[in-house]
């Protein structure tokens, strides 16, 4: 049962970088916050100046899962409105279910407000589109395995067999596993990829492009080591096709509810 005396824990995505990209319901939870605990490696600390004045602010980078734990329950008891800042969405990548639990179990209210992930922020950065008609209607959201391992059948190789949009979050260091993936699933050299570093965040976005055969070489160049979503997409480049097909959503012929065929 949970206690009339306890505060409630938001888990707010904060989005990807930009300050402006975190959601309306995200700053106004922030602005009523009696405490935050936000992820200061990855989120730009100007998205804590929505929180008002006397709002004890803790950056958790310095602490294990259960001292942040332990935190929210201790600010959950002394404030209405706790918020726990993630970056992009806190579904993805971001100790949500290892968090909440505690909370569950000492009867605190919990909720999650969704956010803007960097995965959305790094296409709009590159000006690319995730699905295209007739290329790919499929985005896989993944990593390849460093310290936490890949569940069986996710391997990128496996994965990258059905020819979408992959965007590849944690794994700008093992590049030549990425590689090594989509080479043994048969993706050709010339295969356009996209790495972007800090994607929204203002004056420090890096946008790197290049091929199978050289994104790690131009990552490299670029000297892009951290912070980086790597996007392996039939869908990059699209804008200087000569030839594109039509999205029916919009074609003039194709009759939907909102509008009638004309031709
Ligand atoms: N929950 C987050 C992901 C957290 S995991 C989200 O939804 O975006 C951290 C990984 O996310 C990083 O290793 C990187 O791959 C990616 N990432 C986070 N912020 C980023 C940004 N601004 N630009 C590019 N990639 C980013």
């Amino acid at each position: 049962m949970t206690s009339p005396s306890l505060g409630k824990v938001w888990f707010v995505g904060a989005g990807p970088g930009d300050p402006e990209l975190i959601t309306l319901k995200g700053q106004r939870l922030l602005g009523q916050a009696g405490a935050v605990l936000f992820a200061g490696s990855l989120v730009d600390r100007a998205v804590t100046q929505f929180a008002p004045a006397h709002c004890e602010v803790r950056d958790s980078k310095d602490m294990t899962l259960e001292a942040m734990s332990d935190w929210l329950v201790s600010q959950a008891q002394r404030h209405h409105t706790v918020v726990r800042l993630q970056t992009g969405d806190p579904g993805l990548y971001g100790a949500l279910i290892e968090m909440a639990r505690p909370l569950e179990a000492r009867g605190i209210e919990w909720a999650v407000v969704p956010g803007v992930s960097s995965a959305m922020a790094s296409m709009a950065a590159a000006g690319e589109s995730m699905t295209l008609p007739e290329v790919t209607q499929s985005v896989i959201f993944t990593r390849v395995a460093g310290r936490t391992p890949m569940p069986e059948g996710e391997d990128l190789a496996a994965l990258a067999a059905h020819r979408c949009t992959l965007c590849v979050f944690l794994s700008i260091t093992l590049l030549h596993k990425v590689q090594e993936g989509l080479r043994a699933a048969g993706w050709p050299e010339h295969s356009p990829m996209l790495v972007v570093h800090k994607a929204s965040w203002p004056q420090q976005e890096r946008v790197v492009r290049g091929t199978l055969a050289d994104i790690r070489q131009r990552c490299r160049e670029a000297g892009i080591v951290s912070q980086a979503m790597v996007v392996a997409s039939p869908t990059l480049g699209s804008l200087h096709w000569p030839d594109l097909t039509r999205s029916k959503l919009y074609d003039p012929t194709f009759t939907h509810r909102f509008r009638k065929a004309t031709a």
